[in-house]
């Protein structure tokens, strides 16, 4: 999705001044404090080198690590507050799930953002990560994922698959909703940039592919969720294929006008499909580069 009617660079007031009135008094005492945007860059940016930097325990759990040493605290403090600010509007928008709030409060989303753009980072709207390629607007990955999760299994998912790694955001945050995920990108530096900022995270159950994921990855199948985050004419018939019986796909559908789609597996032989809402994606292409 493009932010064109944003202009870059907004102010931190410019984004948390969007925050709901829900946000708790604390939170908003906390922004306030942090309003000066070059202060907030330099807090977000010390974070991104404290996390690239620890020796972050790991877990059986799947969990993101909290960021590191005390002296780095006031810049995990604003991180954390603007992250909640941008979880609160996630939620004005209408995702209920909890566990899929609490996975994009988790994710330091900064960290997927060149340095550059991190003030940017929890505005609602995607952003650049270069090859012209995007990450997508927070709300879209929150929905998309509730959507996968509101299975007839209580939300348990098992196995996912991710077409389309980017910088790898959205697969940090369904390392805390699923046991195993499976990524695929088809640009190598993308593939390549997703590992590098994952790889401070120490995300135990992530598995990222280089390949042409409209061919889905037919040696793990099957996938009780499937998450397209590029826009085709249609869903391959291969990833219905690789679908578990009650598996939900869920994929933006379209060129200028997109939908997103919901694809349900309900039998061997039979899919059921609903239409969902409008959405902005880049597209999906075979082959790999
Ligand atoms: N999931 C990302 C969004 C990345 S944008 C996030 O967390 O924000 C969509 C990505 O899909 C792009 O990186 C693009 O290169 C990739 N893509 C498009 N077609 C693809 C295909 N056939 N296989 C794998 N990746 C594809």
């Amino acid at each position: 999705m493009t932010g064109k009617s944003k202009r870059f660079p907004l102010s931190l007031s410019a984004v948390v001044e969007k925050a709901p009135k829900t946000v708790p008094e604390k939170l908003s005492a906390i922004v306030k404090i942090a309003t000066p945007q070059t202060a907030t860059q330099n807090a977000l940016q010390n974070l991104s080198r404290a996390a690239s930097g620890a020796n972050l325990a790991t877990s059986t759990e799947p969990r993101i690590n909290p960021p590191g040493p005390p002296a780095d605290r006031s810049a995990s403090l604003v991180s954390d507050a603007v992250r909640k600010a941008m979880v609160a509007r996630v939620a004005k928008q209408g995702v209920k799930d909890a566990k899929v709030l609490a996975a994009m409060e988790a994710v330091p989303r900064h960290l997927f953002v060149e340095p550059a753009l991190a003030s940017q980072a929890y505005i609602d709207a995607s952003l650049p990560i270069g090859h012209h390629q995007t990450i997508s607007q927070p709300y879209i990955v929150a929905r998309m994922i509730e959507v996968m999760r509101d299975n007839g299994n209580g939300g348990t998912l098992n196995r996912v698959l991710e077409i389309g790694t980017g910088c790898g955001y959205q697969a940090a945050v369904l390392s805390l909703v699923a046991k195993e995920v499976y990524s695929i990108e088809r640009i190598k530096p993308l593939h390549e940039l997703a590992k590098a900022n994952l790889r401070p995270l120490r995300i135990a159950n992530i598995r990222l592919h280089y390949g042409d994921g409209m061919l889905g990855l037919p040696q793990v199948a099957p996938f009780d969720g499937i998450i397209l985050a590029a826009a085709g004419m249609e869903v391959p018939q291969t990833l219905l294929e690789q679908m578990s019986i009650g598996g939900r796909l869920v994929a933006p559908v379209g060129a200028q006008h997109q939908v997103l789609q919901l694809i349900e597996r309900v039998s061997k032989f039979e899919w059921t499909t609903a239409t969902l809402e409008d959405c902005h994606f880049v597209p999906l292409r075979s082959g790999v580069i």
